[in-house]
């Protein structure tokens, strides 16, 4: 697959009032790299996605998405995204897994249409590709936090992206299912060619996992491949974000408690 650039963002800047949230990034991103995007807490990475999500627009610098404006760009099928809080239902939520995965389907046919077998067979598909196909008719509510967030993946995946955007998705997944999750990450990039953003805290394992990492802190500090990445001492880490590492594993604990709550 030849690579080409899916995400550009040139001298990018945003603030929500007075403050500016991200400030002067420049950004590509290339298909078929799978990338992390690391930072400390409040250092604009989830709002760095909302404008490439373009739910949010710049206040200066421009945003291109496979080659379009944001302006021009209509094909928002081809972007999969799976937000923080998804995998939190209760187990009182009265829908079943296969009727979750199925939502994601309808920005391509239409809201109040009816759902067809082949519709349902594309749905069933793309739990097999999570490895939940024996929950689709479970209820979404009694799943763990993990099975949860393959199915809301799933969901993505429907509509084929080819970008699939994740804002944090270890978050609520049981520590020993998360190596089993980063392959399953793996296996959408490696096998089924989709290109990976992947917000995340876990700076330690995302190396062995992600083919490139972006670092920021309203600004991009470094963006590059993981092995260069692996590189760095801890005091480089410390000046790459402008204050200590270990704040940002504190930050890390801090966040969890936060979702869990
Ligand atoms: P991160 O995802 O890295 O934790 P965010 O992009 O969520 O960072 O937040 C960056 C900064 O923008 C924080 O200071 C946060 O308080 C602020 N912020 C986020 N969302 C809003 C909003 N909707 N309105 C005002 N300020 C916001």
């Amino acid at each position: 697959m030849e690579n080409r650039t899916i995400v550009k963002l040139e001298n990018v800047s945003f603030k929500y009032d007075r403050e500016w949230v991200v400030k002067d990034v420049n950004l590509d991103i290339q298909s078929g790299q799978f990338l992390g995007l690391v930072g400390p807490n409040g250092s604009g990475k989830s709002t760095l996605i909302k404008l490439m999500l373009g739910l949010v627009k710049p206040d200066q610098g421009s945003i291109h998405l496979f080659g379009q404006t944001l302006k021009q760009y209509q094909d928002w099928q081809e972007i999969g995204f799976v937000s923080q809080k998804a995998n939190s239902f209760n187990s009182g939520f009265p829908a079943t897994v296969i009727e979750v995965v199925k939502t994601g389907l309808v920005s391509r046919i239409g809201a109040f249409k009816f759902f067809n077998k082949k519709h349902k067979e594309k749905a069933l598909e793309a739990l097999r590709v999570v490895e939940m196909e024996e929950y689709a008719y479970s209820n979404i509510g009694e799943l763990s936090g993990g099975q949860q967030q393959r199915v809301f993946i799933a969901r993505a995946l429907v509509s084929d992206p080819s970008l699939l955007i994740l804002d944090e998705p270890t978050v609520g997944v049981d520590a020993k299912h998360v190596t089993e999750f980063y392959d399953l990450l793996g296996k959408l990039n490696q096998e089924q060619g989709i290109t990976l953003l992947m917000v995340t805290h876990d700076i330690g394992t995302i190396t062995d996992h992600a083919t490139h990492v972006i670092c920021m802190n309203k600004t991009v500090h470094f963006h590059g491949a993981s092995e260069e990445y692996k590189e760095f001492s801890e005091e480089d880490l410390n000046q790459l974000y402008g204050h200590s590492v270990q704040q940002l594993t504190h930050n890390h604990e801090h966040h969890e408690v936060n979702h869990n709550d």
